[in-house]
């Protein structure tokens, strides 16, 4: 069966690199939405509690409920059945009409646009916020926000970090006149907090960094990270292929000489990308013959189990696409096992 091994090494590194980055592990709060970039819930939040990550982001409350006796603190994104309240979630809150529906004491992180204008509330509205918060009698937590251009060379960050700097401002103000603590603020991804050298917010929600990748151009790091996973196919079948015989839906690839060919048990049903045959494929060096089928895919030799996904980026670039398009897609039911 295939596999996919997780290197708590390759983790433990990546986390050690943020902590430094940030000063201390405290401060990162480990991204775990999307089955952990396709990682594996579990492994991976378990992983993140042994090296001592005190927080996690997840998008679901299910995925809040798995990992709960994991962290201190479970931060929601999308919070779709907000009456499921425990201690240790708090519920990301994108407008003002959400706040108004939230049971009293429910704990929340207020989201506002500073410029990317996919959710989040309007500065603007902030006052309205606070009121609503009070009148509901709501536990405010967080105050946080997204760039929009943390990976792109340029000034973008920049001047979305001005305005969030303006946006804390006013927050601090507005918790003096209603007599409240100081929420946690929170803003950097993996690329903001690689990227940026005076990060002074309380935590960071670091994703794609932890699982050893990042999608900035050249002219930014190098970065030490590791990737963490592996995906391994097995050998279904071997068979001898004479000269000219041809392989797979629509026969594209035709033997050149007399070869023996495996076929593995992996294919685009699992999240592989669907090569159609044309120009060349290589799935971690190895050369894959003919069209990737939905259960499977053939290459040359009779290797037992061969490493398909060592680099995620690699592949990913070469499909037109991101590390984390293809991570996120691996199927949840390929068993997942942690190597050192
Ligand atoms: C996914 C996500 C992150 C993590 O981003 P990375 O680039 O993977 O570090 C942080 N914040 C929010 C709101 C997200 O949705």
């Amino acid at each position: 069966m295939a596999k996919i091994a997780l290197s708590r090494s390759a983790f433990f590194h990546n986390l050690s690199l943020l902590a430094q980055k940030l000063g201390n592990k405290e401060r990162i709060a480990v991204v775990l939405k999307d089955n952990a970039y396709g990682h594996g819930l579990i492994p991976m939040a378990e992983l993140a509690n042994a090296f001592g990550i005190i927080r996690a982001v997840v998008r679901t409350v299910e995925e809040a409920e798995a990992v709960a006796h994991l962290f201190d603190e479970i931060l929601i994104l999308n919070p779709r059945t907000p009456s499921s309240v425990d201690a240790r979630f708090t519920l990301v809150v994108n407008d003002l009409d959400t706040l108004s529906t939230l049971p009293p004491h429910t704990r929340v992180d207020l989201k506002i646009d500073t410029g990317m204008h996919r959710n989040g509330l309007h500065a603007a509205d902030l006052k309205k916020a606070f009121s609503l918060l009070i009148q509901q009698r709501l536990q405010l937590n967080g105050v946080m926000t997204h760039f929009r251009s943390a990976d792109i060379l340029g000034s973008e960050l920049f001047w979305q970090t001005a305005r969030w700097k303006s946006v804390k401002q006013e927050v601090l103000r507005l918790c003096g006149i209603h007599a409240l603590p100081k929420p946690l603020f929170h803003s950097a991804n993996s690329a903001a907090v690689l990227r940026l050298n005076h990060y002074d917010d309380d935590y960071a929600r670091c994703g794609i960094a932890t699982y050893g990748y990042h999608e900035m151009p050249k002219p930014f790091g190098p970065y030490d990270l590791k990737p963490v996973l592996k995906l391994y196919a097995q050998k279904i079948t071997t068979l001898s292929l004479k000269k000219g015989e041809r392989i797979g839906y629509g026969g594209t690839f035709a033997a050149p000489l007399d070869m023996r060919v495996s076929t593995y048990d992996i294919g685009y049903g699992d999240g592989l990308f669907r090569y159609d045959g044309e120009g060349e494929c290589f799935l971690n060096g190895h050369k894959v013959l003919g069209k990737i089928s939905m259960d499977s895919f053939s290459a040359e030799g009779d290797a037992e189990e061969i490493c398909i996904i060592g680099d995620a980026k690699e592949i990913a670039h070469a499909f037109g696409t991101i590390s984390y398009d293809l991570l996120v897609k691996l199927n949840p039911l390929i068993p997942r096992v942690v190597v050192p």
